[in-house]
């Protein structure tokens, strides 16, 4: 989910996969739920390639890769199924993050630099303990149209937009005249971001945001893999194979799920 980099050094390629700046298309959330979901090739009708490659894509490439992990399983192609299973993870993922739905995706508009680490990061990594990802269970279910629960994951992080941004501004209000970065151990490395205390009183204002967006990642994650396997048949899958070991059978173990 850390691409912020990389959609800075990439102009098409993969880093342009990973979101799409909604607010480019237009201010308001009704026009964009009046517009989307729309299907690529009606897409370049409207708004050219070019544009649509500028403001990112992610939603068009989440759907593709779904359908390409559905021929993956037609073909019983372990190596293709776990590849597509696990990029489908990622384009879902990232589409669950608010931050990923926006040109102002880091915050530079008002001032709110750090705001994507802050939110997709360390948040998650302070907090994740006492997150429940299953509060519905692990049960995957059937997504008889994908491209509209990719579409209505992608406008419900959008929704969340103006939380994330106006939280921040007020945490920082309420530090006024307090350093609110620091410099955090993460793994190995001491990097500079948000204080404890500041991403605390932040996530506290969110009300278990970051918690909600994960869990439905998780749950819609889950039942498109399922419903994937199902389009193609629901074919048997070799637990026993080989090269099953470790990855294979995590995938299956969802899908037996
Ligand atoms: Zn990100």
């Amino acid at each position: 989910m850390n691409d912020a980099d990389l959609r800075k050094h990439t102009v098409s390629g993969e880093g342009i996969r990973h979101y799409i700046d909604l607010d480019r298309y237009s201010p308001s959330l009704d026009t964009l739920h009046s517009w989307f979901p729309i299907g690529y090739d009606e897409a370049i009708q409207h708004w050219s390639e070019d544009s649509l490659h500028a403001h990112g894509i992610g939603p068009w490439h989440a759907s593709s890769t779904y359908r390409r992990l559905i021929g993956a399983f037609d073909r019983k192609n372990e190596a293709a199924i776990l590849r597509l299973a696990v990029d489908l993870a990622h384009y879902i993922s990232d589409l669950h993050v608010p931050l990923h739905t926006s040109g102002n995706y880091d915050g530079k508009q008002a001032a709110q630099n750090g705001i994507h680490a802050l939110w997709e990061t360390q948040l998650p990594e302070a907090f994740m303990a006492d997150y429940n990802l299953f509060p519905t269970g692990p049960q995957a279910l059937w997504i008889e149209r994908p491209d509209d629960l990719i579409w209505q994951s992608v406008l419900e992080s959008h929704a969340c937009l103006d939380s994330v941004f106006s939280f921040e501004q007020q945490t920082r209000a309420s530090f006024e005249g307090q350093r609110i970065d620091a410099y955090v151990e993460r793994g190995r490395v001491r990097q500079l971001m948000r204080s404890p205390a500041f991403a605390a009183h932040y996530h506290a204002a969110l009300d278990g945001q970051v918690e909600r967006r994960m869990a439905a990642a998780c749950h819609r994650v889950s039942s498109l893999w399922y419903s994937a396997w199902i389009e193609a048949g629901a074919p048997a899958l070799d637990v026993q194979a080989p090269a099953a070991r470790t990855g294979w059978k995590k995938v299956v173990d969802w899908l037996i799920k």
